[in-house]
């Protein structure tokens, strides 16, 4: 079973059932975008490749139970589009295509149904993406905690890169922590008391941002 939503305008949540359709819907795209494999980022590995190089010596993939959400917008999509697609990409194309004006820019999510906090940190990426405002405050807030507190600062985004996100995606993965995760998520990023604060600003900016945009 699938849920679709639209929490924000041309922000597409897709929920799944199961991780197994989850990941097969989403996972070449994302990895297309973010990988941090050579052979996979920015190329358009077949399905083949992509198990390949998820796979270690012994066959073992451990890709699939490392994500629990998954997202991209349509800069990422436009340059990924595979000519040979599976039949869950082309199920996912079908949605976005009923559901989205294609043609502008546009955010699409996936999780578990019922993953709230998955959501919530999928939806502070689609607001830095889709809302400028947002984005112009987030950023703000990241330039403030970066020019007062460097250490803190440096030790959270290295926490996110050991973390396996790739580098281009570090600002946009430290604001969507900070301003959705719970405290036990913030603390799997080196969150210490200190930086409170800014968490704050975060949520509050998130909260604010979410709120306006769902009375557009
Ligand atoms: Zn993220």
């Amino acid at each position: 079973m699938i849920q679709i939503i639209k929490p924000i305008p041309q922000c597409l949540l897709v929920q799944f059932e199961n991780k197994s359709d989850l990941s097969l819907c989403f996972c070449r795209v994302q990895e297309f975008h973010e990988s941090k494999l050579a052979n996979i980022k920015g190329v358009p590995a077949s399905f083949a490749d992509f198990i390949y190089a998820h796979m270690d010596s012994k066959g073992a993939i451990t890709y699939f139970q490392e994500w629990e959400g998954y997202n991209f917008n349509d800069k990422v999509w436009r340059k990924w589009l595979p000519w040979e697609r599976t039949k869950h990409e082309k199920d996912l194309i079908a949605i976005m295509e009923d559901e989205l004006d294609i043609r502008a820019p546009f955010y699409v999510i996936g999780t578990l149904i019922g993953d709230n906090d998955t959501v919530n940190h999928e939806l502070a990426h689609a607001l830095w993406y889709l809302d400028s405002n947002y984005h112009k405050m987030a950023r703000a807030i990241l330039k403030t905690f970066k020019e007062n507190d460097c250490f803190d600062y440096g030790r959270m985004l290295k926490a996110l890169s050991n973390m396996g996100y790739h580098d281009d995606v570090l600002e946009d993965e430290l604001q969507a922590y900070m301003s959705t995760g719970t405290i036990a998520e913030l603390r799997e990023i080196d969150f210490h008391e200190v930086v409170k604060p800014y968490v704050n600003r975060f949520r509050s900016n998130f909260k604010g941002a979410l709120n306006e945009q769902q009375t557009v």
